[in-house]
């Protein structure tokens, strides 16, 4: 499978010190444990959940390419549509490729294949559990179909998918919380209304310099109907946007949370509360967020005890897999198996999922840990 690398990524991993991307004779120790060389694991093999990822930012892009010629366009429009899709560089130029992208959906079957495809390429990155963010209103509306119909029948699409690969999933609504409140009180009644249907969690997305203060009455709603909350915060806007977050939402999780590293008290916070921080690399360099993989605080959050996890955030923009964010924390970050295996750890204590799937995958994740791998030479041990 060819991997597309955007060029920030490419020159990071060009750049990258050697001592990020290889594991030095010198690093190996004596300590207890397998015999396999750190960072030769395979992260595919890792049980994982994916807790930010957005449904229709995550079509693939074979997908967007036929549904764009079936609309009429030719090859020279498609590639061109391609170019301005890999080259997304701010959330506004974002929102504006993701609305072009989803105008293609033309047909309820259009939408079986996103929701076919999606649990697919879960499957492939290694995750065993996702929580896709969406909202089914505007494509229902195209489809001349209620939200409740349409959502019914992708819930069927994803379940029936997921059963095929072991996977289970749960699904946060997500509107942009730059919608007029009455859609949003809306959504989030909707949300608590499809909680037998799966919903886990209410989030919301969107330009963030709208604040969160403009959700708390569609906040209360979720939470009185006993969804979890699940903002956006510390992405495109400051250390402030994760504490507004905490105070006016009493966020479970935080989509993102990078920009919270400019404030050591609030770093400090969210370790001692746990809060999960779905951190997207990926998207953050593309976004803006951060300059380069290198200088993400991905690592420093790792290392002062956030509760980090790894997420694809958009695969149609950014890493295109959520196995593309853990293997450049392992190529360019320097992660090692060992902080890996935590995050993905954390992945799954955080997610919504069923205890017995989440104990069976946290097992897993220790198996992964004790083995799978490329032998150290005899003698020598690694430090995992
Ligand atoms: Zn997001």
């Amino acid at each position: 499978m060819s991997v597309w690398i955007p060029y920030p990524i490419a020159h990071d991993l060009a750049h990258a010190p050697s001592s990020l991307r290889v594991v030095l004779p010198a690093a190996w120790g004596s300590l207890k444990g397998s015999d396999v060389i750190d960072g030769t694991r395979d992260l595919a093999t890792l049980p994982k959940a994916h807790l930010h990822v957005h449904l229709f930012g995550s079509i693939r892009l074979s997908t967007v390419e036929d549904l764009a010629r079936r609309s009429g366009m030719d090859d020279a429009a498609v590639k061109a549509l391609v170019a301005d899709i890999q080259s997304v560089d701010s959330i506004k130029t974002f929102l504006v490729q993701c609305h072009r992208v989803q105008d293609f959906i033309k047909a309820p079957e259009d939408i079986d294949r996103i929701c076919r495809e999606f649990i697919e390429d879960e499957a492939a990155a290694g995750v065993v559990h996702t929580e896709p963010s969406f909202m089914p209103h505007d494509a229902a509306r195209t489809l001349g179909m209620t939200p409740e119909r349409l959502f019914r029948r992708m819930d069927s699409v994803f379940r029936a998918t997921a059963r095929k690969y072991g996977m289970t999933a749960g699904y946060v609504m997500a509107p942009n919380r730059a919608r007029n409140a009455s859609y949003l009180k809306e959504a989030a009644k909707f949300a608590v209304r499809m909680r037998r249907y799966g919903v886990v969690a209410f989030g919301y997305g969107g330009d963030e310099s709208w604040g969160h203060e403009r959700m708390v009455e569609a906040v209360d709603i979720a939470r009185a109907g006993g969804l979890r909350i699940d903002p956006h915060a510390g992405e495109t806007a400051g250390p402030k946007s994760v504490s507004d977050a905490l105070r006016l939402t009493h966020a479970d999780r935080l989509a993102h949370g990078t920009t919270a590293i400019k404030d050591a008290k609030l770093i400090s916070k969210l370790v001692r509360l746990q809060i999960p921080c779905d951190i997207a690399v990926v998207s953050n360099v593309h976004l803006g967020v951060a300059a380069t993989v290198i200088s993400h605080p991905l690592r420093r959050m790792v290392e002062a005890g956030v509760a980090v996890t790894l997420n694809a955030d958009d695969t149609t923009f950014f890493a295109k897999s959520v196995l593309e964010e853990y293997e450049l924390a392992r190529k360019v970050a320097g992660l090692s198996d060992r902080q890996l295996a935590t995050i993905a750890r954390n992945s799954l204590n955080a997610a919504y999922m069923p205890e017995p799937t989440r104990q069976n995958a946290l097992n897993g994740v220790a198996r992964w840990l004790r083995g799978r791998g490329v032998s150290a030479p005899s003698g020598q041990r690694q430090i995992a």
